[in-house]
């Protein structure tokens, strides 16, 4: 699960506006991961996520591929290869940086119609998200929707119809581009990860799964405090949800961590008894500290520690024994 933008001081702003506590506060062990780029001392999303998909540092703006272009493995394909299945969750356009860094290859984070394209060519079992354009309005007039329907996919354009289905493959695309922000957009990431998982677990090999908290990020680029408490605490109630799961399946694991920090976030007061919070931001662009990582369940010792982005993905390779 990642936070997009969450560094520490986004996670103690969500803490002091619900007075105190967060569900993520369960996870058993904490580490922190270094996250520059192999271009730039601060990471952006595409770069940030595709380090922690593939164990592979690269340059800002590059989606699933190497420095040098070369398309590298992401931990939800050894998953797809391994018979598991999988999905990526993100309350943004699913074609966005984060999530399409664990699916798509391809040189720049712009390029969301030929993104589209590597979803649909993907073994991907399930995403959830916005992006509806990039699959159905497209530059090359070619609508990517009845070639989903025919890899197999289950279209859905609404939670309501994301809620109905029970099992098989799913790409469901809830908005033309981005959702709202919270509230306006409502339960949308505890629905959706809930979903995830009833569509995912059936298969006795295991599955993986990616969620984005997208909107953080936007909230510290907005330098919005208030933003910043509410999506925090709506990625807080998408974590109680696999939290939930872990505790059913104890061969669950699940990692929480973000792919940068942003805003270079600052508390400068704050009343857990009333839940005010008071930030303020050194800049509107990402910062390079390092960011956390709290594990829960099953392996989660592994992530103890201070490391490299990149050293997720080893610790994930370990642990499914892949
Ligand atoms: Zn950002």
């Amino acid at each position: 699960m990642i936070g997009d933008g969450m560094g520490v001081s986004q996670v103690y702003a969500g803490m002091t506006a619900n007075k105190g506590s967060l569900y993520l506060e369960k996870s058993q062990f904490v580490g922190l991961s270094k996250t520059y780029s192999a271009d730039r001392y601060i990471t952006d999303s595409a770069a940030g996520g595709t380090a922690i998909a593939t164990g592979t540092k690269t340059n800002n703006g590059a989606i699933g591929v190497d420095p040098d272009g070369n398309p590298v493995k992401s931990i939800l394909e050894y998953a797809a290869e391994n018979g598991l299945s999988t999905g990526v969750v993100a309350s943004c356009a699913i074609t966005h940086a984060t999530p399409a860094s664990f699916v798509a290859h391809q040189p720049k984070r712009g390029m969301q119609e030929e993104i589209a394209v590597d979803f649909l060519n993907s073994d991907i079992t399930l995403f959830i998200g916005g992006g509806k354009r990039y699959f159905n309005d497209r530059s090359d007039s070619v609508d990517l929707l009845p070639k989903l329907a025919e890899k197999g996919f289950q279209l859905a354009f609404t939670m309501d119809e994301v809620k109905e289905l029970t099992e098989g493959r799913l790409a469901a695309l809830v908005a033309d581009e981005h959702q709202a922000s919270y509230p306006e957009r409502g339960e949308f990431l505890p629905e959706s990860v809930m979903a995830a998982i009833n569509l995912l677990k059936g298969n006795e090999k295991g599955f993986f799964l990616m969620v984005e908290g997208s909107q953080i990020d936007w909230a510290g680029h907005a330098n919005d405090t208030e933003a910043t408490v509410n999506e925090m605490l709506d990625f807080d109630r998408a974590i109680k949800v696999a939290f939930d799961y872990a505790d059913q399946d104890p061969n669950t694991l699940v990692v929480i961590t973000a792919d940068h920090e942003t805003g270079g976030m600052a508390l400068t007061g704050g009343d857990l008894s009333t839940g005010e919070v008071e930030g303020t931001f050194a800049t509107t662009g990402h910062s390079s500290v390092m960011v956390p990582v709290f594990a829960y369940g099953a392996g989660s010792e592994a992530f103890a520690g201070i490391y490299e982005n990149t050293d997720i993905l080893a610790k994930l390779l370990s642990l499914y024994g892949f």
